[in-house]
């Protein structure tokens, strides 16, 4: 690169987990030392990696990763926050992609769930409403990506950010797709 050319502009990224176990985040976090690397080519935004609350405080987010499907109002208000401030939104792993474990709840009454869990119904008035059904995100929301694995790996998170990165679009290798 000439040396009076002016860096290329960090992209930036989102993550947010919603009604998931954090186990998506865990697996970005497993691309190791290719961390370093990451950091110099983005900046984080929201995430539970940096503990900013709101996404896009300084600008627009380039990229958001969304873990974790909808059980109740307050993750709808997140993710449609979440998107409104995402160029490009990825739906990374089961749950955010079909509604995953939590979504075994669907097939009951999730009064009778609340009854069963905790002997009430809680109507405390700080809790967020439950949702009938655990939905996946592209019901709420428009995805432009999904990342499939519980979770996806790690090489799948850093292949899937060096192709976004390079403005290609991301299609995960077959060996990068597991659910175990
Ligand atoms: S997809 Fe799997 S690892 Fe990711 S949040 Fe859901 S249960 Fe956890």
């Amino acid at each position: 690169m000439n040396a009076s050319s002016p860096s290329p502009r960090k992209l930036r990224v989102a993550t947010v987990s919603l009604a998931g176990c954090f186990g998506c985040h865990m697996s970005l976090l497993d691309i190791d030392e290719r961390l370093f690397d990451l950091v110099e080519r983005v900046d984080f935004d929201r995430s539970p990696l940096t503990d900013i609350k709101t996404v896009g405080e300084h600008d627009r987010c380039d990229i958001g990763l969304v873990e974790g499907g909808l059980c109740n109002a307050e993750n709808v208000e997140v993710l449609r926050a979440f998107r409104a401030r995402c160029t490009v939104l990825v739906a990374v792993g089961a749950c955010a992609i079909t509604g995953g474990l939590p979504a075994l709840r669907n097939h009951l009454d999730v009064g009778d769930i609340m009854q069963s869990v905790y002997g009430r119904v809680p109507d405390d008035p700080e809790l967020p409403l439950p949702l009938n059904r655990v939905l996946p995100i592209h019901e709420v929301v428009r995805i432009d990506h999904a990342l499939p694995g519980c979770p996806p790996p790690a090489d799948a998170f850093w292949q899937l950010l060096q192709d976004l990165m390079a403005g290609r679009t991301p299609v995960p290798a077959p060996g990068l797709i597991r659910y175990d």
